[in-house]
């Protein structure tokens, strides 16, 4: 096969059909500044207001309760940090999970280093909160949850709904980071009683380096870059506009055919479960209930493999995989998140994560599967 087989967009994710002539239009023609007020600037300008309507409509939510930011990191710091600065006056305790990112997870660290009590709460073998848990965590200073709607290695999607409403009877507010969850299941904002939702358009199809976080109006913040009046004078500094069009493209695109996108997604990864436990021996999926699941993500525990070994000798078919998280690869610290559901050190070695978008075909997982075996039965014989 020469072509890519790419199964790893929970890592990042190839451009929406038509964005590049896009971008480069405008960067190329209609460069202007979109706070310049001469019509130059009219389409930069209105690339970001009709960009920031249709993320709303998805959400459900108001047009001024979106700001765009460079992306899931950074939404979710300025979402952690800039609650634990304006509500500190109520308390610094905050509630998070132990499978959280990176973002979230070391913006938690970092706030630890400013005298903020941090929760991590554990989560059963299937990666989710547990609910009970988490009312009883909750103390009178607590001024914020913040759980991820769904997992970036197993896919486990959070109880979410049902974490807003506890966080909302005990007056707290509630994050989610929805950066692998946006457009690969339905998030409407007010029902599921989320007031911050961080969100980054590589993992959906736009551009890199950008990204959103939705704050709901009335929730008190302040900026992580300070500067000029973009974003209503929260996030400073000339808007990106190109990236920000290209969330645009992308949310329509995947918008539109929202359910046959899914459906796709969820036969597919239906299909190369099924696949890979009927051909390779002693395999196991981590969070193995398919509805807890995203369409897009699955792990497997393949015993006595290395994860790694396997990421770089499927590399060879020009088959891109994952032994993990994306962004800890390189890192050989066994996963947190597979230690949290239970697996030893040994065991989250031997864990790769595979994960499929619209534009994933049958063939690729035919081809996938035909190669994994291959190698698994390779690395296996050495032993
Ligand atoms: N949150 C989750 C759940 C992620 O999976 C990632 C990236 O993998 C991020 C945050 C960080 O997003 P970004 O790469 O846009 O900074």
């Amino acid at each position: 096969m020469n072509r890519t087989i790419y199964l790893d967009n929970s890592a990042t994710t190839r451009i929406a059909p038509a964005t590049t002539n896009k971008i480069a239009m405008l960067m190329d023609e209609h460069y202007g500044n979109p706070s310049s007020i001469y019509d130059f600037s009219n389409v930069p300008r209105t690339e970001i207001h009709t960009t920031r309507k249709v993320i709303s409509d998805i959400l459900n939510c108001m047009q001024n309760e979106i700001y765009f930011t460079s992306g899931g990191t950074e939404s979710d710091n300025w979402a952690l940090k800039s609650i634990a600065e304006n509500y500190m006056d109520k308390g610094k305790h905050i509630i998070t999970s132990k499978i959280e990112h990176p973002a979230i997870k070391n913006t938690c660290k970092w706030l630890e280093k400013w005298g903020f009590d941090i929760t991590y709460l554990d989560v059963d073998e299937n990666g989710v909160v547990n609910l009970e848990q988490l009312e009883s965590s909750i103390q009178d200073d607590t001024i914020l949850i913040s759980i991820m709607t769904a997992n970036n290695e197993i896919g486990t999607i959070e109880p979410i709904k049902e974490i807003g409403e506890i966080a909302h009877k005990h007056c707290v507010l509630f994050h989610t980071d929805a950066v692998q969850a946006f457009l690969n299941i339905p998030i409407d904002v007010k029902e599921m009683n989320v007031d911050l939702l961080s969100a980054s358009g590589h993992k959906f199809h736009a551009s890199k380096g950008t990204g959103f976080l939705y704050v709901r109006n009335g929730v008190k913040m302040s900026p992580l870059i300070h500067g000029g009046r973009q974003e209503n004078g929260l996030r400073g500094g000339t808007e990106n506009v190109p990236a920000i069009a290209s969330m645009r493209i992308a949310c329509n695109y995947l918008y539109s055919d929202f359910q046959k996108n899914y459906d796709h997604k969820r036969y597919l990864q239906k299909y190369l479960k099924v696949n890979v436990c009927n051909t390779i021996k002693d395999v196991k999926v981590n969070c193995d209930i398919d509805d807890l699941r995203l369409p897009s993500v699955i792990n497997f525990y393949i015993k006595g493999i290395e994860g790694e070994s396997l990421v770089l000798l499927l590399s060879r078919y020009n088959i891109c995989i994952s032994s993990g998280s994306a962004c800890s690869a390189g890192s050989l610290n066994p996963s947190d998140t597979l230690k949290a559901i239970g697996l030893t050190d040994e065991e989250a070695h031997s864990c790769i994560r595979v994960s499929i978008s619209e534009i994933t075909t049958k063939e690729d997982i035919d081809y996938f599967v035909d190669k994994l075996k291959e190698t698994v039965e390779k690395l296996r014989s050495f032993r």
